[in-house]
């Protein structure tokens, strides 16, 4: 394969650039869970917009919406006034998510990003409890901002704001002692110790699965501990779902059946439909105590994500849908146990839920591998873990099964190569 010469964005892109300098070539077109470059060299995407393409790439219903209300002249920015766009989606999200699982949320537009998700999440938390402590996990991932980088674990992003990330204090994640120790008895034990210098926090925020961090999954009974002490020490829940959200572990909320019910959640990324940047925080009306216009930002009112979040919503008005993905993510683990026990000289493990899935190597450079030599046989995956240690598999929801066998026996070559 040929690669597209970088020469422009090398010489005129900030060195800031991350995901190009693994994926070097010049991509042009993408349908579903296909992108090719603009050499016409063909890849099969299982990095999904690092979560934002559930629905795939050019999704043609979605299209439609949006070419249709382009046409009709919609409107497009409006800053948060009340719009037709908006007034679809939030009947549709009401109707189509939030009722059928018993959930009242008030829905908050809180910037474009997941990054401004969390800030108002956390911006909330503590007005309404008057505290300013957040009690977040190791290895958790909430944004790039600095009130959610303060409660980022990843020490390479936090020393690149350049100041105090103050008012955060970290525990360790469900798993991060090993087996053996239920962190939320730490968790408990400083919560309700007055000498362990922990101030009672106005919120806990969790990821159930850590999706940068190293598709470090909680367990349900974990989640459910965390909830109970929450509650008996009054401090309020936010579940980040920003990348877990939308279908990633296999129902709309990643939280949906561990037995928890957040007092907020953060959603963005595939919220958006088709890669169209929104996001929503859900808030327990109870706890909804802003003011008008106390939190704002220009960009609240994307309207044609709007129109293509409500469309893409009709994908969990199918039934279909879901046991669908129930056989997507049997053949992703079926194919991964396959690869490992065919090697059982590599110290290698499977981590995930539902459509994200991973192997942790025990060599942290063996992932890195893993996806560059996928990306020369025609798969785009992404690593994570604080040594990027995990090669991720996360294809968009709606890959057609034949693409997504095609992609995993291309990783199973891949793996073949590297282990050699
Ligand atoms: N929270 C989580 C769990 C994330 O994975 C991310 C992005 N990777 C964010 C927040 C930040 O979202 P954004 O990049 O859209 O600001």
């Amino acid at each position: 394969k040929e690669a597209a010469s970088l020469h422009v964005f090398d010489k005129l892109e900030s060195e800031v650039r991350s995901y190009c300098r693994n994926f070097q070539t010049v991509f042009d077109k993408a349908r579903n869970a296909k992108v090719w470059d603009v050499k016409g060299n063909e890849y099969i995407d299982f990095f999904a917009g690092a979560g934002a393409l559930n629905y795939g790439h050019n999704n043609p219903a979605i299209r439609h919406k949006l070419i249709d209300y382009m046409l009709e002249d919609g409107v497009t920015h409006s800053l948060d006034m009340a719009t037709r766009a908006k007034e679809t989606f939030l009947m549709r999200f009401d109707r189509s998510i939030l009722k059928p699982r018993g959930l009242n949320y008030k829905v908050m537009f809180p910037g474009p990003t997941g990054t401004n998700s969390v800030e108002s999440a956390l911006k909330i938390s503590r007005k309404v409890t008057g505290r300013k402590n957040i009690i977040c996990f190791t290895n958790a991932f909430h944004g790039m901002s600095l009130g959610s980088l303060a409660a980022t674990g990843n020490a390479f992003k936090r020393k690149g704001a350049g100041v105090d990330l103050p008012n955060t204090t970290f525990m360790p994640y469900d798993g991060y002692l090993g087996e053996r120790i239920d962190t939320a008895d730490i968790l408990a034990k400083m919560l309700s110790d007055p000498g362990s210098g922990v101030d009672l926090p106005a919120a806990v925020i969790l990821e159930t699965v850590q999706g940068e961090g190293g598709l470090n999954v909680a367990s349900f009974a974990w989640l459910r501990r965390v909830q109970a002490l929450c509650r008996k020490h009054d401090i309020l829940l936010i579940v980040d779902d920003v990348q877990m959200g939308c279908g990633r572990t296999g129902t709309f909320f990643s939280f949906e059946g561990t037995g928890i019910q957040p007092d907020i959640v953060c959603l963005s990324k595939s919220i958006g439909g088709y890669g169209l940047p929104l996001a929503l925080t859900l808030i327990k009306p109870e706890y909804d105590q802003w003011l008008p216009g106390e939190h704002n930002g220009t960009f609240r009112g994307n309207n044609l994500g709007f129109v293509a979040a409500a469309e893409a919503l009709s994908y969990w008005e199918k039934d279909t849908f879901q046991s669908e993905l129930a056989g997507k993510i049997r053949s992703i683990r079926a194919a991964l146990k396959e690869m490992l026990r065919a090697h059982p000289e590599v110290d290698a493990h499977i981590k995930g839920r539902g459509m994200i899935q991973g192997i942790s190597f025990g060599q942290p450079e063996l992932a890195a591998r893993l996806s560059a030599a996928a990306f020369k046989n025609g798969v785009i995956m992404e690593t994570s873990g604080p040594n990027d240690e995990v090669a991720k598999l996360m294809p968009p929801l709606t890959i057609e099964a034949s693409v997504l066998e095609q992609g995993l026996a291309i990783i199973k070559k891949s793996f073949e190569e590297i282990v050699q």
